[in-house]
């Protein structure tokens, strides 16, 4: 079973709004373990949308499209679907009693052009509107199919769930299931992890079906995530196929991997953290809260994030943090400040950021010259240097995921050592 998703709309085309709706459909048909080849994005213009219904259809069973069922002019899904099923359009009594219903409900007058929300296509079904006004649309075309959704997202997603999903699975008869797994990993490059993981994927490809495919995609200041996907014939075999791969890529990447799905570096840090019954206080100076801010994003981080000064100032640094006279981009300086700050707030663990954001260099040190200081317990203070690329922004946000995956590193370490 193939599906297509259509996304309508003209500002998809002119990036005035991101196609998420698109990136959420996919994601669901392959947890439906229905394959997805191709997402196209097209403009609010009748002929083109019917092209693209009429091309999506000859690749795949079905195809969902969002967006366009408004009650404006532009908004002619509706329309071009009644063009490929070759039928009119007919208003469903039934759905504009809905409409009127609803607008009742919220004190609200209809304007005549919503009737047209109520049109269908003959010979197509209506899936109830649940949250707006506009009702969804299952068009057979044939064997074929076409589904249609409203674009606002919390619409769509619940139409999906409810009707789409379940009728795209009786139609495949079939039941894989396609599931994933996604490592986070800081600290190698793409071709160093491609490098390491080489032998699992060749084993991988070697193998054949039923074992997991390996991707790499890259996220910025969220690290490099490797993303492991099989295809089986049910979700346990599926998650058994994916937890032996993941060993094999732990194994493989070693302290790289900090985290699993939706776990961030915050995350691992707090985990650590609280494991061992440590409070962490942090200083902060090029990122100037941007660290504290990560961390209290965290659920439950007060559990263990005593707090934070954002000592920016030089005054302030030697004032309140102890950090000795001489140049505050620097490794005492950073060791200073996370001691300065633990003592301060009285927490077990300290850690500090000082450096050159740009752009600008300061103190003879260019730009990304950043010292990540760390205390922790029945240690003595500790200092990182950094090289970090890009602007002013880009440096300010890796220094904080540094610093973080610093101490992570720290207190995988200490964990080993008292085990
Ligand atoms: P409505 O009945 O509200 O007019 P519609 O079916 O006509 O819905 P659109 O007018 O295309 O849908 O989009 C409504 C809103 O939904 C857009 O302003 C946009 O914010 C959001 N939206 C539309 N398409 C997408 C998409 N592909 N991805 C994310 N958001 C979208
Ligand atoms: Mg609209």
């Amino acid at each position: 079973m193939r599906a297509e998703v259509l996304a309508v709309g003209t500002e998809l085309l002119l990036g005035q709004i991101v196609d998420t709706n698109s990136a959420h459909i996919g994601e669901e048909l392959a947890r439906a373990g229905i394959d997805c080849h191709f997402q196209t994005k097209v403009g609010d213009n009748l002929e083109r949308i019917v092209l693209a219904l009429r091309t999506a259809l000859t690749r795949a069973e079905a195809v969902i499209v969002c967006g366009g069922l408004g009650p404006t002019q532009d908004d002619i899904t509706r329309e071009a679907i009644a063009a490929v099923m070759n039928v009119p359009l007919e208003r469903d009594e039934a759905v504009l009693e809905e409409i009127r219903r609803l607008f009742d409900s919220r004190g609200r007058q209809m304007a005549a052009n919503n009737a047209r929300q109520a049109d269908v296509p003959v010979g197509a079904s209506v899936i109830a509107q649940r949250l707006g006004t506009a009702p969804g649309l299952i068009c057979p075309v044939g064997q074929k199919v076409i589904y249609a959704v409203p674009g606002v997202p919390y619409e769509m997603k619940e139409m999906l769930e409810r009707a789409i999903l379940p009728d795209l699975r009786r139609r495949a008869g079939e039941t894989a299931v396609i599931a994933s797994r996604t490592l986070r990993t800081w600290g190698l490059s793409e071709s160093h992890l491609a490098e390491l993981l080489d032998p699992r994927i060749k084993a991988l490809e070697e193998a054949g079906e039923g074992v997991p495919t390996i991707a790499f995609l890259a996220s910025g200041i969220e690290g490099i995530k490797v993303r492991l996907t099989v295809k089986a014939p049910d979700e346990a075999t599926a998650e058994r196929a994916l937890s032996l791969e993941e060993a094999a890529v732990r194994h493989l990447l070693g302290e790289a991997v900090f985290g699993l799905d939706e776990e961030t570096m915050e995350f691992a840090v707090g985990d650590l953290l609280r494991r061992q019954g440590l409070k962490l206080a942090v200083a902060e100076s090029l990122t100037g809260g941007l660290l504290a801010s990560r961390i209290v994003s965290i659920p439950g981080s007060s559990e263990w994030f005593l707090g934070g000064l954002v000592s920016y100032a030089t005054e302030v640094k030697q004032g309140l943090l102890s950090v000795p006279p001489g140049p505050v981009v620097s490794a005492e300086a950073a060791e200073a400040m996370a001691a300065g700050v633990a003592h301060l707030l009285g927490a077990d663990v300290g850690l500090a950021t000082t450096g050159v954001a740009g752009p600008a260099e300061q103190d003879g040190q260019p730009p990304g010259t950043v010292f990540v200081g760390l205390l922790l317990p029945g240690a003595r203070a500790s200092a990182l240097q950094l090289k970090l690329p890009g602007d002013r922004e880009r440096i300010r946000q890796m220094s904080v995921i540094s610093a973080l995956n610093g101490l992570r590193l720290e207190l995988a370490a200490r964990a080993r050592q008292q085990l």
